[in-house]
């Protein structure tokens, strides 16, 4: 299946999509996961995205076109992937209809995840990551089994830099000026699930599993 997940920063679309993927045996593809590395590797495209990611700003589309069309192109994406966190505006969802259509391929659902805003600053500032393999806890909705130690790899937990309350409201800002239009444009496509994001995990990937068509338990 060819699927992207889209919602405000927070409703849980990376929670989700690893256990879609890892049930549906498809690569996760999250531009903010690719940044990340970037970062930590050191490259010049990690410098380059890391001021804009640290003042809760959107990477310029062009370097994360780029990453996703080259990304898109490699052969475990073949048989199908789960986008999230792309597209992010409307040039950058006319790109992705461009890659595409230069693959031959069309993106079977769209998943919308709906969280009011006031459940999403509880949400990321209690928030920690893997250092090692970038898993996603919280500290009150969904903790680690060992405090501050990742179940899947036992890496140390950290909190982003990006999930500071200030750098959190300019990305609010951000997702309904230039993100939330996008929820119109895959409208028209016809493709789009709306499902509500302030339910505990467990039912929201059951709501998912239900609009894709299959038992994601
Ligand atoms: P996103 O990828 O959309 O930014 P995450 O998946 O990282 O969001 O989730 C944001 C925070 O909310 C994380 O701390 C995560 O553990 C928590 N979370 C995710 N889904 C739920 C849910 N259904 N109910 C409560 N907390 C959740
Ligand atoms: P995320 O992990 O999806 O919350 O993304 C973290 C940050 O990475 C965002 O706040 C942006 O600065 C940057 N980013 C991720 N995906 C995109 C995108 N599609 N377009 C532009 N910037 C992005």
């Amino acid at each position: 299946m060819r699927l992207l997940i889209m919602g405000p920063p927070g409703a849980g679309k990376g929670t989700q999509a690893e256990i879609i993927t890892k049930k549906l045996g498809i690569p996760h593809i999250s531009t903010g996961d690719m940044f990340r590395k970037a970062i930590k590797d050191g490259t010049a495209m990690g410098k380059k995205a890391k001021a804009y990611i640290d003042a809760g700003q959107l990477v310029p589309d062009d370097v994360t076109v780029g990453i996703v069309k080259e990304r898109l192109s490699e052969a475990d994406c073949a048989e199908g992937f789960l986008l999230d966190g792309f597209p992010r505006t409307v040039p950058q969802a006319e790109a992705l209809d461009d890659i595409l259509n230069e693959l031959g391929v069309k993106l079977d659902k769209v998943i919308s995840l709906e969280v009011p805003q006031e459940i999403i600053l509880h949400r990321l500032t209690g928030r920690r990551i893997c250092k090692g393999c970038g898993s996603s806890y919280h500290i009150s909705n969904n903790p680690p089994k060992v405090a501050g130690k990742c179940d899947k790899c036992g890496g140390e937990l950290m909190q982003r830099t990006d999930d500071t309350e200030e750098t959190v409201a300019s990305r609010l800002r951000v997702y309904e000026q230039q993100t939330a239009p996008l929820i119109n444009f895959y409208e028209s496509h016809h493709i789009i699930c709306h499902i509500k994001g302030d339910q505990p995990i467990e039912q929201v990937l059951q709501r998912i599993g239900n609009c894709l068509g299959r038992d994601l338990a």
